[in-house]
């Protein structure tokens, strides 16, 4: 099926990676968005994103993982730039580390899987971490493979890469509706009128997705999650080495974090039940919610307690109802495939995406698609026990 053409909806890591890997593969790839791309309002446009291999007893992220960080290594060397930083990352456990709980089964399976973590007992958190006020986390360990990468300067280089391979990127070409010949997808109606044929039509519009495909409501819906970013003035103490990648007690309380830019510019996002609203809606994060920051702070960062805040917003989650991604034919509708549904961790396999998307269109073997593909809705899992 090579030289197919194919329509694109959407231009965020998603799209942005999935346009670039057909056109390599010899596809006509249009890549539409209302733009400009990056998207100021897209989920992947971000001064960070973690990047992390740790996801409790999961295997399957991890291993899925271990091969992005290889693209991720591969992306650093041809963009000469890196924009992927290997900190290392911290993760604080709530209490005793015990069989079950989230950092315990990370830890064991990352010695499984060949890994170096590092448990680190209270007494050596805080003499190795001391912005940390550790009382209410009695260990934890140092994964020094995970990192940070700058997301939106990610997604701005595989646009740029994909236009320089040919494919034709329509910034301000929003999509309206698929265009049906009979059962299949034929093409897409963009919102100024135009009518555009394709043979393929991939739906990547995150939050975006199951308001403009109502069919998807039933699998996944839009998510407002708080991220904040606050000024630090001592730089050095917020930068590796006393400061890397933080998740703290992660599972349970969804607070986790970044290094200090440079510039002092500190981000902290937490990742709790979130606020459940269309993505074209107004965002606005609680009006508690700085309140909520500030005493997350002075119970384990107490340094940042009073730090200013420079901006803050709300960034949409598109949740499935399982967690894991939507990579998958429309089983009722050939010519139709949706890939989304990041469900707030879909960033750091940036590198791994577009291969899987574009050997699911070509309906070629791929050893992680199976986890994404079209699937009923089964009893909701521990809703919030995912990670970001
Ligand atoms: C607060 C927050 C923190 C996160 N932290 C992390 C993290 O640390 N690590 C990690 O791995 N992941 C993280 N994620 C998840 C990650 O950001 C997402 O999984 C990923 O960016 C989703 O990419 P996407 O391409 O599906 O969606 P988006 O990046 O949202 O892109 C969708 C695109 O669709 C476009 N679009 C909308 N409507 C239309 C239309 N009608 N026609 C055409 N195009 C349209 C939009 O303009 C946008 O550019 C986080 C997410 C949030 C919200």
């Amino acid at each position: 099926m090579a030289n197919s053409s194919i329509i694109i909806v959407g231009a965020g890591v998603f799209g942005a990676a999935a346009a670039l890997e057909l056109r390599k593969r010899g596809h006509e790839v249009v890549l539409l968005d209302p733009g400009p791309i990056p998207h100021v309002l897209a989920s992947s446009t971000d001064i960070s994103k973690v990047l992390r291999m740790d996801y409790g007893a999961d295997e399957f992220y991890m291993e899925l993982m271990e091969a992005a960080f290889r693209g991720w290594e591969a992306w650093n060397e041809s963009w000469g730039t890196p924009l992927f930083h290997q900190t290392g990352m911290l993760l604080l456990a709530g209490g005793t580390m015990n069989p079950g709980g989230f950092e315990y089964d990370s830890l064991e399976l990352l010695r499984k899987r060949g890994h170096q973590p590092e448990h680190l007992p209270a007494d050596q958190l805080m003499e190795r971490f001391p912005a940390w006020d550790t009382k209410e986390y009695p260990e934890g360990y140092i994964n020094p493979r995970a990192g940070w990468a700058e997301s939106g300067e990610v997604v701005a280089r595989l646009i740029s890469q994909g236009k320089t391979l040919g494919v034709d990127v329509r910034g301000g070409s929003a999509f309206a509706s698929t265009l049906d010949d009979g059962s299949r997808v034929a093409g897409v109606r963009t919102t100024d009128g135009q009518q555009l044929k394709a043979e393929y039509v991939i739906v990547a519009a995150g939050s975006w997705t199951p308001s403009l495909l109502p069919l998807m409501e039933e699998f996944m819906w839009a998510v407002g999650q708080p991220v904040f970013h606050f000024l630090v003035e001592d730089v050095a103490a917020y930068q590796p080495p006393n400061f890397v990648i933080w998740g703290a007690d992660m599972s349970n309380s969804g607070w986790y974090g970044f290094p200090a830019l440079d510039d002092g510019t500190l981000k902290v996002a937490n990742h709790g039940p979130g606020k459940r609203q269309s993505a074209g809606a107004p965002r606005e994060v609680d009006a508690d919610a700085e309140d909520k920051f500030r005493a997350f702070f002075r119970s384990a960062l107490p340094g940042l307690a009073e730090a200013p805040m420079i901006s803050n917003r709300l960034c949409m989650y598109c949740d499935t109802w399982d967690g894991d991604f939507w990579i998958d034919h429309d089983p009722d509708r050939p010519g139709l495939l949706i890939a989304t549904g990041g469900s707030g961790h879909g960033f750091k396999f940036a590198p791994m995406l577009g291969p899987i998307i574009a050997d699911v269109l070509e309906g070629k073997p791929n050893r992680f698609a199976h986890r994404f593909k079209w699937r009923a809705r089964g009893e909701l899992k521990t809703e919030y026990a995912r990670y970001s």
